[in-house]
């Protein structure tokens, strides 16, 4: 699908670019997000985090390739949803870029997108057993979480989302959901906004081990069913920011 080119590189609101092309509110907020990422254990040394462009829905803002708890507003590149670096300067990108630029151009709703391999997301990719809601702040997870298998369109590969092709396909795997599990690999999380993005990241992986937890205890498992969750995710969408000020105050104090 494509998108309606926006007012250019420039951020609406008249936000300033900082020394890398990139508009400096959103270069700030992203790296924070990348840092937020790191501090709760979602990523590792490994894990990125994007924003779409607030200035031209054609581009997406994302770190060079960096762990992400050293990722500073200096770090971020701006690409074409062809996941192609606008202005590299020597920098080098994310190899799984390519990910949230075919994400970025089947879904104009997403703004925001992690993708990391956080351990108690793995069994879920690995097995039959759905992801389930198990909480309210996992709402999102209620509509369903699919499952990417890279083997079904490309066979034996190095599992790694390296291509526009490979991007496609975890896209379309994602489908209009929130979240999708990478067999094997991860979970991509997407939202309307990049504090969304990093929150069902957060909750994705602590939902994954609650349910972990609650089938050790045996029997049925009561999660929210899809209305339960359309209507709790409309709560937490609201009241983001609550928990992004908490988050933020622990990774730039
Ligand atoms: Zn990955």
């Amino acid at each position: 699908m494509e998108i309606e080119q926006g007012a250019g590189g420039k951020a609406a609101g008249g936000e300033g670019e900082g020394g890398n092309g990139v508009p400096v509110e959103a270069g700030a907020e992203l790296a924070i997000a990348s840092r937020i990422l790191a501090d709760l254990g979602v990523f590792d040394a490994a894990g990125h985090v994007s924003m779409r462009h607030p200035g031209n829905p054609q581009r997406f803002l994302m770190s060079r390739s960096l762990a992400p708890a050293l990722v500073t507003a200096d770090d971020i590149m701006e690409f074409t949803l062809e996941s192609t670096p606008c202005d590299a300067r020597g920098r080098t990108p994310f190899i799984e870029r390519y990910l949230h630029g075919e994400i970025y151009r089947k879904r104009p709703d997403v703004m925001g997108i992690a993708h990391g391999h956080s351990p108690a997301v793995i069994p879920f990719g690995l097995t039959s057993t759905p992801m389930r809601a198990t909480y309210h702040n996992a709402a999102f997870l209620a509509a369903g979480v699919p499952v990417f298998d890279i083997r079904d369109r490309f066979g034996v590969t190095d599992i790694v989302i390296s291509s526009a092709e490979r991007g496609a396909g975890a896209a379309d795997a994602l489908g209009d959901k929130a979240v999708v599990l990478l067999r094997a690999h991860g979970f991509i999380a997407v939202g309307p906004g990049i504090q969304a993005a990093v929150f069902r990241a957060v909750f994705t992986e602590i939902s994954a081990r609650v349910q972990l937890q609650a089938a050790a205890l045996g029997g049925s498992i009561a999660a929210l069913d899809a209305e339960e969750g359309r209507l709790a995710d409309a709560i937490n969408l609201a009241t983001v920011g609550r928990s992004w000020e908490l988050w933020k105050r622990r990774v730039t104090t």
